[in-house]
């Protein structure tokens, strides 16, 4: 393959990794991101870095994006922000023939109209949405979805070929982020599916990362069962794909089901979830943390096992103010086992003089029994 002048914009978790594979493969590459540090170790491989999108457009051949919202999408490519001036974006600056190809989980509604943008200026854009995580995008074994111009497509396949082993053009500009949409409600239902399993499990005394081994391999077996719920399982939830971006998605999926009048209350559900995930400040962690809404239930589940007097004895040596925050994070440290450590903390609480007498809570606690 001859070496093609590649813009890469969108440097993070996956663009990092398919930007490398591109440069890996001997093409020059022109990048731009955000935050220019993520882009540091491109550079440091050979990659040039460009102050603006329309910067490095006019530098390319073939301009790739990999931001992050789809407002970010309509950043780099049309500009009119105070990060990207007017006359600054992808569109503007790119010269005729430029094949611009978004890989962002974007709106197809937004496809289309950089399409129909570019095409108005000599230029072909593609959406190429990608599924398989941050592993896929490491490994070059993305699966990707492609919509527009069938030349073009045919253009950047072998470019595509770089960074994944599955890639399909399925229609006009639109088509490659309706397939992603698609995606992401499997994703979405699947991933509640496996918490809900692994859970159910762990609520039935057995051992939830020996389920995972087994089911993964039945016909419950997932990609989010295999390479995500041991993830969580060790408590690691650390981005892979953040929950803001799968709501955002979610959200895009909602906007165009309604649009063709589907209901879809399994993606409603995953939606709400994950919105509760969100509320807790888990917006930019990774999807897995969704298991900790689970754990935290089954948490609850066992103060409700405690009696009044179990219940204040820890209660006491924990805080005086227990609102339900505190609870929840009771209830989390009671399912992942970790009372010792809250006790000790607790005790030296007490004796610091900052939690309520251990007596007090106890009077209190036998009234409450003499009571039921
Ligand atoms: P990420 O780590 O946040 O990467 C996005 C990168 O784009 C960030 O480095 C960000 O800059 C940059 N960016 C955002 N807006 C920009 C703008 N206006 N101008 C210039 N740079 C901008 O997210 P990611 O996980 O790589 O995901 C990227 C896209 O792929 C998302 O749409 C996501 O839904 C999709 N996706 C992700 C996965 C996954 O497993 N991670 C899988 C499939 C699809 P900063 O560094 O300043 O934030």
């Amino acid at each position: 393959m001859p070496v093609v002048r590649i813009g890469f914009i969108g440097t993070g978790i996956m663009g990092r990794s398919m930007a490398g594979h591109l440069l890996a493969a001997g093409h020059t590459l022109h990048v731009f991101n955000r935050t220019r540090a993520k882009a540091a170790p491109l550079i440091e491989q050979g990659a040039v870095w460009h102050d603006t999108p329309g910067d490095v457009a006019a530098a390319s051949e073939i301009v790739i994006t990999m931001v992050g919202l789809p407002g970010d999408v309509e950043e780099v490519y049309f500009g009119g922000t105070a990060a990207v001036p007017a006359g600054q974006g992808i569109i503007d600056r790119s010269r005729r023939g430029t094949v611009l190809v978004d890989m962002t989980t974007s709106s197809p509604m937004l496809a289309e109209r950089i399409a129909a943008a570019a095409a108005a200026r000599g230029l072909a854009a593609l959406d190429a949405p990608v599924s398989g995580g941050d592993v896929g995008a490491r490994n070059a074994s993305l699966v990707i979805m492609a919509g527009g111009d069938r030349e073009a497509f045919a253009r950047v396949q072998p470019l595509l070929g770089l960074l994944g082993k599955s890639i399909t053009h399925l229609g006009p500009a639109g088509a490659g982020q309706r397939c992603k949409l698609a995606n992401q409600v499997a994703v979405a239902i699947g991933m509640v599916a496996w918490c809900e399993a692994l859970a159910h499990a762990q609520a039935g005394g057995l051992d939830p990362a020996a389920v995972q081994q087994v089911i993964s391999g039945g016909a419950a077996g997932s990609w989010g069962l295999t390479n995500l719920a041991p993830r969580a399982l060790a408590g690691d939830v650390a981005p892979g794909f953040m929950v803001k971006h799968l709501l955002k998605d979610l959200a895009i999926a909602r906007e165009c089901a309604a649009a063709t009048g589907i209901d879809l209350p399994g993606l409603a559900t995953a939606e709400r979830l994950y919105t509760l995930a969100a509320e807790k400040g888990w917006a930019n962690d990774g999807t897995q943390v969704l298991y900790r809404l689970y754990q935290a239930s089954e948490g609850l589940a066992a103060i409700d096992r405690l009696s009044p007097r179990e219940y204040c004895e820890l209660m006491s040596m924990l805080h005086p103010s227990a609102d339900d925050g505190w609870d929840r994070q009771i209830a989390a440290d009671l399912a992942a086992g970790r009372l010792d450590g809250l006790i000790a903390n607790s005790k030296a609480e007490i004796e610091a003089g900052l939690a309520v007498p251990l007596e007090t809570i106890l009077e209190e606690a036998e009234r409450a029994e003499g009571r039921s």
